[in-house]
C-alpha cells in the first residue's frame, strides 16, 4: 500500500513553496480577489481512508467542477435522450467558446463546456422554477457528500450574473436553434447558481466517491448510477473536462478529472480514489495551475493513471 499520508504531505509542501501558481479568473470579479498562496488537496480512498493536506477545509467557488454532478443529475432524469442535445466529442475549444455552435445547429460539443452545461441545465430545470431545481442540486451534492452544510455562494452567484455576457450569448444563440426549452434568462439562473456552489477539498472528495465506486454511495451502498453510466461519465471527464487542456491532462495525469475557475479540480482514480485538489491560480486553458501539477505528482507516485498496470503500482 502507498502511504498516502507521507505522498499528501510531500506534495502539499512542493505546491505551497511553488513559484508559478498561475492567475486567478479575473471576469468573474468575486473570483478575482481570490489568494493565489492557497493550495488545498483531499484523498478518500476505497476503504474510506481520508487524507488531506493545506487548506483542505477551506470551502471554494466550485465552478464547473458542478458540471459533474449536473450532468449526473440530467442523466437521471432523461437518460441517453440528452444525446440528442449535447455531443460527446472533447471541442479542442476554449470553455466558454461559441464557435462550433454555428457550424453545428446549436448543438454543443460536450456537456462540460459552458454551452453543454447550459443544455444541461435546460434539462434539469425541466418545468419547476430554478430555485427549486438549484436546491435539488445542492441537496444531491450534499447527499454525495454526506454533508448538509454545503451551499451555495450567492455573492459569487450574483458577481456572475452581473458580468456573464458571454453565457448570455451562448444560451440566447442555443436559443434561437431550438436547444434551450426555457427561456435564457431561467436557465442560467440554475447555471450561475450552480457555478456558485461552494465545497471543500475534503466535501468535494466525498462527493466523487461515487464516480470512484462504480456508481454507489459508500455512506450507505445505495446506488446513485449504474457501473455503466460512472464508466461513461468518467470516460467524458477524461476526454472534456480540461477543455483544450483535455489531452495534456490526460497525458500528465491520466485519470479523469473535471476542472473549475475557482481553481479546484475532481479526479477519479476508478476501484481506488476519488481526489481533489484546489488552488485559485490558473493556467492559460483556465484550470489550476498547481492543481494540475499536483495531480501529477500524485499520479507518478500511486502510478494510478488509468493507462498504467495499476493494480501492480498499487502493491
Ligand atoms: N461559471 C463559469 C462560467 O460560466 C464556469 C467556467 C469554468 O469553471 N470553467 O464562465
Amino acid at each position: 500500500m502507498h502511504d498516502l499520508t507521507a505522498i499528501v504531505a510531500d506534495i502539499t509542501e512542493e505546491m505551497q513553496a511553488a513559484p508559478d501558481r498561475g492567475r486567478p479568473a479575473d471576469y468573474i470579479p468575486a473570483l478575482a480577489r481570490a489568494d493565489v498562496s492557497q493550495f488545498g488537496m483531499a484523498i478518500v480512498t476505497a476503504d474510506g481512508s481520508v487524507h488531506t493536506g493545506g487548506s483542505a477545509d477551506e470551502p471554494f467557488s466550485l465552478q464547473s467542477v458542478t458540471k459533474v454532478f449536473a450532468l449526473t443529475q440530467a442523466l437521471g432524469r432523461v437518460g441517453d435522450q440528452l444525446w440528442d442535445r449535447v455531443g460527446r466529442e472533447p471541442s479542442g475549444s476554449a470553455f466558454n467558446s461559441i464557435v462550433q455552435l454555428e457550424s453545428e445547429q446549436g448543438i454543443p460539443r460536450n456537456p462540460f463546456i459552458n454551452a453543454g452545461a447550459i443544455v444541461v441545465s435546460d434539462v434539469n430545470l425541466a418545468r419547476g422554477a430554478p430555485r427549486a431545481a438549484l436546491a435539488e442540486l445542492v441537496n444531491f451534492v450534499r447527499y454525495l457528500a454526506d454533508d448538509d452544510t454545503i451551499a451555495v455562494d450567492t455573492e459569487v452567484a450574483a458577481s456572475e450574473l452581473e458580468t456573464g455576457f458571454r453565457n448570455v450569448a451562448l444560451a440566447n444563440y442555443m436559443k434561437s436553434f431550438g436547444n434551450l426549452r426555457r427561456s435564457p434568462e431561467e436557465v442560467l439562473d440554475l447555471y450561475f447558481g450552480q457555478c456558485a456552489i461552494a465545497m471543500s477539498c475534503r466535501q468535494l472528495a466525498m462527493a466523487g466517491r461515487y464516480l470512484m465506486a462504480a456508481g454507489l454511495n459508500p455512506t450507505n451502498g445505495h446506488r446513485v448510477v449504474s457501473e455503466a453510466r460512472a464508466r461513461r461519465i468518467n470516460a467524458l471527464m477524461l476526454t472534456c473536462g480540461h477543455y483544450d487542456a483535455s489531452g495534456d491532462f490526460a497525458f500528465r495525469v491520466g485519470l479523469p478529472g473535471k476542472s473549475g475557475v475557482g481553481g479546484g479540480i475532481l479526479a477519479v482514480a476508478p476501484g481506488r480514489a476519488s481526489i481533489s485538489v484546489w488552488s485559485p491560480g490558473l493556467n492559460a486553458q483556465g484550470n489550476s495551475q498547481l492543481g494540475t501539477l499536483a495531480l501529477e505528482r500524485l499520479a507518478t507516485r500511486t502510478g494510478w493513471s488509468v493507462f498504467a498496470r495499476g493494480a501492480v503500482a498499487d502493491s
